[in-house]
């Protein structure tokens, strides 16, 4: 009889490119390195051909490359690049792709499973097609780690309840939306892709959930603490009416606080604000791609003026705008009629340095995720301008159901511009206002939780170590 071979455990993550997709993957890799010196930790990096927001930028190469080189013993695998799908764009490229790359996932993990048992399979909520690949290697553990909250968790799982009740399509609908573990929502507020069921991203994101429900598990990037709401919805079993709900881990707020080239307290908008006093200023920054139209900026601009209030914009111009540049585009004379007070900044800001400063007293944010989480781990209280995406829904949840954020009246209305007048009305009540007071306390209370919580003993890292221990311990 043969002996039997020990192999190591080892886990392999497969997140998308995008910087606020693999950023916060590699914050998992980091925290499992944590909580286990010897088990392996593999991260299967794909190259995305098209230019697309969804691809890796200057950014996503060197928070890799950081990671790489932090001795951590965190192992990238650059997958070969496949084919691209053709007529696609966006969304429904991105989830094409990934079906591309599944033989070359498959020989990946074959060939790592010839020396690792891999106990845990952790995919980007986009990728979730690859349970295929992992049916076929019998990789039985394959979860997915959500990028953002608890209650998207909730929506991505009633998606095909919801698909189900509603023959039309959303963007129809007259009446409010009822999702579990959400505040009712209007239809406007669901992410533009799934609007109609038409839309070419349409059919993979109804696959995606409908996979999601059949996952081992579900990693998400929030603190119970913060959203017992939704934790009480999926604990209660009602986003999936009609079968178990996969287990749910919130182990957040995961986020890169020391992101690579941006420490130095010599970057020009850290110095600014050096000068400004604690408290007094008002942040405007809209993630990775977050950009407007000529017009947009200059009712910013005029708000802005018509404020008061000292304020940091992060501003970029879209680019169906052509090469017009920032200048071309803000009022005549704003940048002079602004300078004792303001400083306008047209490309990547430090926003984690930004955030931590003690000059800053407000966030208006597109409701990112990320940038949610960094604002509550400084208690940094919001307005909400969603964007696009899962923002609008970010927005009514920041507003409504967390009351860590002042809704600003027509963002993220398509297009449609929102008025010079309403951002003055949404910094005063935030600065100066009673709901701002509430805003602030709420922030500095949930401060105080997000850092408990991965703290020693705390609720997302009792989390990560119980599933750590559990991928730890499967051997051959
Ligand atoms: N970010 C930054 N500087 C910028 C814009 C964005 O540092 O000028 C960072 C921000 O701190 C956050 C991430 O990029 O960590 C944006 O992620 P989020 O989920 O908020 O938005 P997305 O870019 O995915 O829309």
């Amino acid at each position: 009889m043969g002996r039997r071979s020990i192999k190591n455990s080892g886990v392999v993550l497969f997140p998308i490119p995008a910087d606020g997709h693999l950023v916060p993957m590699i914050e998992v890799a980091k925290r499992l390195r944590q909580h286990s010196p010897t088990l392996s930790i593999t991260v299967l990096l794909m190259q995305t051909p098209f230019p697309s927001v969804l691809s890796a930028t200057q950014s996503t190469a060197s928070h890799v490359q950081a990671a790489e080189s932090s001795g951590l013993g965190i192992d990238f695998l650059h997958l070969p690049p496949v084919e691209a799908p053709e007529g696609l764009e966006g969304l429904a490229c991105m989830l094409q792709y990934v079906e591309n790359l599944k033989p070359v996932v498959s020989d990946a993990l074959a060939s790592l499973s010839s020396t690792t048992t891999i106990s845990a399979f952790v995919l980007d909520m986009f990728c979730v097609a690859m349970t295929d690949v992992a049916a076929e290697l019998r990789i039985s553990a394959t979860y997915v780690f959500y990028i953002t909250n608890a209650a998207g968790v909730c929506y991505r799982l009633y998606f095909p309840t919801l698909d189900r009740i509603h023959q039309q399509d959303f963007k129809d609908l007259s009446e409010e939306i009822e999702i579990p573990g959400w505040p009712p929502l209007s239809p406007q507020a669901l992410p533009q892709a799934i609007l109609s069921k038409k839309s070419p991203a349409y059919p993979g994101l109804l696959d995606g959930a409908r996979r999601f429900q059949q996952l081992k598990g579900i990693l998400v990037n929030t603190f119970s603490e913060l959203e017992p709401v939704a934790m009480k919805a999926l604990a209660d079993g009602r986003c999936v009416p009609d079968g178990p709900t996969p287990s749910i881990h919130p182990v957040g707020p995961l986020l890169c606080l020391q992101q690579p080239g941006s420490e130095s307290p010599d970057h020009e908008c850290i110095k600014w604000l050096d000068q400004q006093p604690c408290g007094s200023v008002v942040f405007l920054c809209f993630g990775s791609l977050g950009a407007f139209s000529g017009e947009q900026i200059r009712e910013i601009a005029r708000g802005l003026e018509l404020c008061g209030h000292r304020f940091l914009w992060s501003v970029r111009v879209q680019s169906r705008q052509g090469q017009l540049s920032l200048d071309e585009v803000l009022p005549t004379g704003f940048v002079e009629r602004t300078r004792e007070r303001g400083l306008v900044w047209s490309t990547w800001v430090p926003q984690i340095a930004v955030l931590s400063h003690s000059a800053i007293g407000g966030f208006v944010t597109h409701c990112g995720w990320n940038s949610t989480l960094e604002s509550v781990w400084f208690g940094v209280p919001l307005i909400a301008w969603p964007l696009y995406a899962e923002q609008k829904m970010n927005a009514v949840l920041l507003v409504k159901e967390l009351e860590i954020a002042i809704g600003l009246k027509g963002a993220g209305q398509s297009d449609l511009l929102v008025k010079g007048e309403e951002l003055p009305k949404a910094v005063k009540s935030l600065m100066e206002g009673e709901e701002g007071m509430k805003i602030k306390e709420k922030m500095k209370r949930l401060k105080e939780l997000g850092r408990m919580a991965v703290q020693e003993g705390g609720s997302s890292y009792s989390t990560m170590a119980a599933l750590v221990a559990e991928w730890a311990k499967i051997d051959e």
